[in-house]
Parts: C-alpha cells; sequence; structure tokens
C-alpha cells in the first residue's frame, strides 16, 4: 500500500493500493454517508462499498453518465436530495466514480453548508492520476469547461486499481495521457520509462506504482502552487487546445483524447516559434499520436479561438499558454505561460483539422 500526505490547501491523505477500498471500515467516519455515483459506476461498485462501511448509515445518490452531467442542474438536483435527507455538517460525502464525479461532488462537498467532509473513490486511471489529486474542483456552463468551480482539499482519497479492469478502452486512453504528460514535466527519464510501460501493456502489480508516481508528480507541482499563480500552470501544457476542442465538439471527444491532440498541437506551436527543438517534437508525437485519434475538422475558427479566450489561464483579450521546451523543462519560468498570437492559433487549427482529419481523404501529414 502507498500514502501520500498531501497539503494543497489543507492535508489530507491519498492511499493507493489493490483493494484499498475492501478492508472493513476503510472510511473512519461515524455519522451518515452519502455514496454519489453515476449510472455506470453505482451498479459496479456501489454495493461492494457499502458493505464495507457497517459503521454507518449509508446513503446512494446517482447521476447522468458523462461530460455534460457535470452542470448546475446536477448540482442543484444533488443538493436538492441533501437537503430533503437532512444531510448535515457531520455526515460525509463519497464520490465514487470517474472525473466527472469527483468533480461536481467535490464542488457539492465544498459549497453546501459552506463545506462538508467529502472523499474521493475514484474509479477511472484519469481520476486516479490527476482529476482526485490538487484540490479542483469544478462544473462546466454554455460557456466552456470548469469554468465554475473551487479550490479545495478532499478530507482522503482511496486509489484502488481494481476499479481499473472495467473502464473502457477510451478511458484507459484518457488515463494514460495524463500520466504521461506527468512523465513529460518530471524528466527524460521517467518519461521514457512511462512510455516503455504504456506500450507493453503494464500489469496490475505494476500499475499500482505507476498510480503512485503519478500521484506524487502531480502533487509535488501543486503543493508548490495551490492556487495556480505560476508553477502548476504547467500541469495545463496541451490543455488549453485540449479544452478548446472539447468544448468545441460539445464533448463528443473524450478529454484524454483532446488533451493529446492538445499535447501535440502546443508542442508543434513551441517548435515553430523555435522555442522546442525537432528531437524533442518527435518524441512527443510518437509518443501521442496514437492516443490523440481522429477528429472532426474544427471548421468555425472563430467560435474555436472564443473557447480558448475563455481559458481561465487567459486576461483580457490575449491566449495564453504554457509550453515546453523540453522534456521535463517548461519554457518561461516567471509565469510559465506564452502568450500566442492570433496567426499562431489559424495555422495551430489548420494543423489540427490536416493531421487529425477524422477523413482521411482530406488528410495530408504535415509530419
Ligand atoms: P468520466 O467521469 O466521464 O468517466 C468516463 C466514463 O467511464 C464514464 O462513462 C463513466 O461512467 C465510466 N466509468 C468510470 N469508472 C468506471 C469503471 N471503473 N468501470 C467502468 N466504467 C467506468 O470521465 P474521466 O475521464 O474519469 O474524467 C474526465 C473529467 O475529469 C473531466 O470533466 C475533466 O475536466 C476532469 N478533470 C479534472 C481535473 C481536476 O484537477 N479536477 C483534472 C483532470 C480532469
Amino acid at each position: 500500500m502507498y500514502q501520500i500526505t498531501a497539503n494543497h490547501p489543507n492535508e489530507y491523505k491519498i492511499t493507493i493500493g489493490e483493494n484499498c477500498t475492501q478492508q472493513d471500515n476503510f472510511i473512519k467516519e461515524t455519522a451518515k454517508i452519502l455514496i454519489v455515483s453515476d449510472k455506470n459506476v453505482s451498479p459496479l461498485y456501489a454495493k461492494s462499498i457499502t458493505e464495507k462501511l457497517k459503521n454507518n448509515e449509508v446513503m446512494h445518490y446517482t447521476i447522468e453518465v458523462g461530460e455534460l452531467a457535470k452542470s448546475y442542474a446536477t448540482v442543484n438536483a444533488l443538493e436538492e436530495f441533501m437537503q430533503i435527507n437532512n444531510i448535515t455538517k457531520k455526515d460525509t460525502l463519497i464520490a465514487l466514480g470517474g472525473g466527472v464525479v469527483t468533480d461536481l461532488v467535490g464542488f457539492v462537498g465544498s459549497i453546501y453548508l459552506r463545506g462538508i467532509k467529502t472523499i474521493y473513490v475514484p474509479t477511472t486511471m484519469l481520476a486516479m492520476v490527476d482529476a482526485a489529486i490538487g484540490g479542483k474542483t469544478g462544473i462546466n456552463t454554455k460557456y466552456g469547461k470548469n469554468q465554475i468551480g473551487t479550490i479545495t482539499s478532499p478530507s482522503s482519497v482511496f486509489i484502488d486499481p481494481r476499479f481499473l479492469k472495467t473502464q473502457t478502452k477510451t478511458s484507459w486512453n484518457d488515463g494514460w495521457v495524463e500520466t504521461l504528460k506527468h512523465g513529460l514535466l518530471e524528466s527524460k527519464i521517467a518519461f521514457s520509462n512511462l512510455f516503455e510501460e504504456y506500450k507493453k501493456n503494464t500489469s496490475d502489480n505494476e500499475l499500482a506504482k505507476i498510480l503512485y508516481h503519478s500521484c506524487l508528480t502531480k502533487n509535488k507541482i501543486v503543493s508548490q502552487d495551490p492556487y495556480e499563480k505560476n508553477i502548476r500552470a504547467s500541469l495545463n501544457i496541451g490543455h488549453s487546445i485540449g479544452h478548446a476542442i472539447e468544448s468545441y465538439h460539445t464533448y463528443k471527444v473524450s478529454h484524454g483524447q483532446a488533451v493529446a491532440i492538445g499535447i501535440i498541437t502546443e508542442s508543434k506551436i513551441a517548435l515553430d516559434l523555435g522555442i522546442m527543438n525537432q528531437e524533442c517534437y518527435t518524441k512527443i508525437y510518437n509518443c501521442f499520436l496514437g492516443l490523440a485519434k481522429k477528429t472532426p475538422p474544427i471548421k468555425d475558427e472563430k467560435i474555436f479561438i472564443s473557447y480558448l479566450l475563455r481559458d481561465k489561464k487567459n486576461t483580457a483579450l490575449e491566449i495564453r499558454m504554457c509550453l515546453l521546451q523540453d522534456i521535463g523543462d517548461v519554457y518561461n519560468k516567471n509565469s510559465y505561460l506564452t502568450v500566442i498570437s492570433q496567426t499562431e492559433i489559424s495555422t495551430a487549427i489548420k494543423f489540427i483539422n490536416t493531421e487529425f482529419n477524422q477523413d482521411p481523404q482530406d488528410s495530408t501529414s504535415h509530419y
């Protein structure tokens, strides 16, 4: 079993290990517990978690599946359920699910009665290495992803790789994108080791270790800058373009796929600006291409740019991205951000439409 003590913004423990959610009373809360899950995860795992919480009254609430459930409507319905069922400050919320569930439940937990205890039990690889770590909670609005949210610590996090056996191929890909992204931020050695693990379809035993190291990398960065004033922006590599792709395609493209396209495209921007060299770009391209997949083209540049401008890293009318200059080395250590011009964005959109176009007839590789 691995343990990490995180401290952003408050101290909490992350426990990582096969079956760590299968010990009797693994959650040491005495009052009522409300397990919130989605319609896929609840039938798979809510019962097995409930059976272990022998000392508690356990209630359940199930939300719809997918990114569109990360909304005000779901927040309102969940709060209503909690009010009707007299959930008080002594009680505990458990978010059992992927990043949609941990982001949404974390948000509700941070505002309900001005904050109640919330425990994350992530069930996708992406949620284990990323969404459940670092304290960001949030919901989407029609203006874009994660437009409303808080930075608040859960009470604890339990990462049990047993859940991964049922996640889809898309979720495996999504999880590996964020894991490899952490490798890109760490070092050349960490990145190439992780890429080898990814290629060989790593076994269960090694998986807990990989999850642990990935959580450590994220935790190390977040601990230095919990409120994203500087270095935390580096966790956003690939996400400026990635979030805009997700919003533009109304979440029909998965988060990981969009971020993989984002990592390649933002690296291409860095290459074109002379910030990154060709060898580094080629390594990143070769790693993330298989995870990026094809998407429908971006036909309306203005709409795509409007999503880019709503990214929280931007001010006024400037698009700012966090760029890598090398593997393990982020460009511009003053702000960790670089202003990207309209011309560079237009070139990037053409690159995405050519490189990742769903219709192979239309595609002429730029690589
Ligand atoms: P998700 O929660 O939508 O889960 C993906 C799919 O897998 C869903 O259909 C879900 O029902 C299903 N599922 C989950 N666990 C399963 C399991 N064990 N077996 C079978 N099916 C399972 O998406 P996700 O990829 O986990 O997370 C994406 C979300 O995370 C996005 O909203 C993103 O913005 C957010 N995120 C947040 C942070 C953060 O710092 N807060 C970081 C990264 C991503």
